[in-house]
């Protein structure tokens, strides 16, 4: 229904922004300016191209339990989404184990000594659970096991969090965990072919994917945008400046990134509008406001952490270097912790599928530690080590490399998040035209359909106050139209 003709900023085009930005067109007359400090659209999301080969920020798979979501995607990628099947396995100990756990490939990776150990950890914890459940290592050791928890969980998520397990908060489990047990593992291993509508998502084995990358859907989106007159993105703005008056959001202020970076002229351009909307990360958010909060709001924002992330591109000079979407590395020996094989996405990924094979490898890192500062050559040499030492790929195999940078991959779930999370979300609460939205821009791990669900609902929860309004204003001019 169209309603309005008011302005909305948005900042970032990422999926929760560029989702937010097509609803609200589809659904009003407002005018949409997204605002994206990047020169590609797409965020976390977007696909980015070394010598012909093509690599996401980690291979994103398009899974969603939401038919508003599914029905979204079928729109945008008109048949340009194919399914797999999902392959995965996992690292450890010099084995690889498939993932889902699956009974007979455990047992012959644990060793029979173990798997029994493991199978009484259990049991442990089925009589005695840890009654008062506040980190990450007390959630999955209560649905797992100990034995389970230190050999499939302790070191893969603490590559990811660089930080210990019993210091990540229980949430971050059960979101990303969510009602998967070890029983259920088990049944779904030997019965889940009989069971695949029921099926949790964490063991959900199909996915779609787009021919030539996850970025290509939302360049897709950018596109659609752009059909509409009303509708402007504008690339390469940092938002570094969000004027308010206390109770609204007046205007933002942007520089050019790279003007900046390369010490020339830093332009600020100013955008008014009635409605923003933010996916940006909400420490730069608080940090960014002028005049600023008070100390405490501002000392909670500084308090949110954010995980980097380097991944590293490689060309291997080989056709065929393993079966799997993904390879959890949890082995403790390596520093890489995920390896995606772009080749198994799409045969469009690769320069010339017939020779090469293109594979990212995943390294988190916090920015003020010394690794995200090692020159990239540094880092193309530790991946090519890493590769042939867990006998995947020989180092002199890899002809190519690239390093890239994300510095706020993941927002970390510490034990002490929420608090500063509330703290810094009560205080945003004050101005009625600030909506929040999407990964970051929440602190919220999501994926992207959960990502696009908070866009939609910020559109929805928009759009029906602009009815009310709208309904109340005729009902005025009604009422004093009969006097
Ligand atoms: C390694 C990895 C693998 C993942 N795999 C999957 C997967 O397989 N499937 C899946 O569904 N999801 C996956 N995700 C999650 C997915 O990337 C996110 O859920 C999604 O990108 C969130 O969208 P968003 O728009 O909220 O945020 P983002 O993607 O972070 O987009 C935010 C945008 O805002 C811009 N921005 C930030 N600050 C400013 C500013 N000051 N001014 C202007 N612009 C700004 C950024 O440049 C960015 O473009 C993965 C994430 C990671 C890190």
């Amino acid at each position: 229904m169209k309603v309005s003709n008011k302005k909305a900023l948005i900042i970032g085009a990422g999926p929760a922004g560029l989702t937010a930005a097509l609803e609200l067109l589809k659904r009003s007359d407002m005018g949409v300016t997204i605002l994206e400090r990047d020169a590609q659209v797409g965020g976390l999301a977007k696909t980015v191209e070394y010598k012909n080969c093509r690599y996401d920020i980690g291979p994103h798979h398009f899974i969603t339990e939401s038919e508003r979501v599914t029905a979204w995607w079928q729109d945008i990628a008109e048949g340009d989404f194919f399914e797999h099947k999902r392959y995965t396995r996992i690292y450890y100990n010099r084995h690889f184990f498939n993932y889902p756990l699956e009974p007979v490939n455990v047992i012959r990776g644990l060793n029979i000594i173990e798997c029994a150990r493991s199978v009484f950890s259990y049991a442990w914890v089925r009589f005695f659970p840890i009654k008062e459940v506040r980190s990450f290592e007390d959630w999955v050791t209560n649905q797992f096991g100990r034995r389970l928890f230190s050999i499939f969980f302790k070191t893969y998520t603490e590559k990811v969090w660089g930080i210990p397990c019993n210091e990540i908060s229980a949430d971050w489990a059960a979101q990303r965990i969510k009602g998967f047990s070890l029983s259920q593992a088990i049944f779904y291993a030997f019965f889940g072919r009989f069971f695949t509508k029921n099926k949790p998502r964490t063991i959900n084995d199909v996915f779609h994917y787009p021919a030539r990358g996850a970025g290509t859907f939302w360049e897709k989106v950018a596109a659609r945008i752009k059909t509409y007159p009303q509708a402007s993105i504008v690339m390469e703005q940092a938002v570094t400046r969000i004027e308010h008056d206390h109770k609204r959001i007046i205007s933002v202020s942007t520089h050019d990134p790279v003007a900046a970076s390369t010490g020339g002229a830093v332009q600020l351009t100013t955008y008014e509008a009635d409605e923003f909307l933010s996916t940006m990360p909400l420490q730069q958010l608080i940090m960014n406001l002028h005049p600023l909060p008070p100390a405490a709001v501002i000392r909670a924002a500084q308090a949110l952490r954010y995980r980097g992330l380097i991944t590293v591109n490689l060309i291997v000079g080989r056709l065929h270097v393993s079966a799997d979407h993904w390879i959890y590395v949890h082995e403790k020996t390596v520093r890489m912790g995920r390896i995606g094989n772009m080749n198994n996405f799409s045969l469009k990924m690769v320069d010339d599928p017939t020779k090469h094979t293109a594979l990212s490898l995943e390294y988190f890192t916090y920015v003020d530690e010394p690794f995200w500062f090692k020159p990239d050559h540094e880092i193309i040499e530790l991946a090519k080590y890493e590769l042939e030492k867990i006998g995947l790929v020989r180092a002199s195999a890899v002809i190519g490399g690239m390093v890239l940078r994300t510095p706020e991959a993941y927002p970390v779930y510490d034990a002490d998040y929420k608090e500063h999370l509330g703290c810094v979300l009560g205080y945003l609460q004050t101005f009625k035209n600030l909506h929040l939205m999407g990964r970051n821009g929440m602190h919220r791990y999501n994926n992207m359909d959960v990502a696009m669900l908070s866009a939609m609902d910020v559109v929805d929860r928009m759009l029906m106050q602009e009815q009310v309004s709208v309904r109340n204003v005729k009902k005025e001019q009604a009422s004093s139209a009969t006097l």
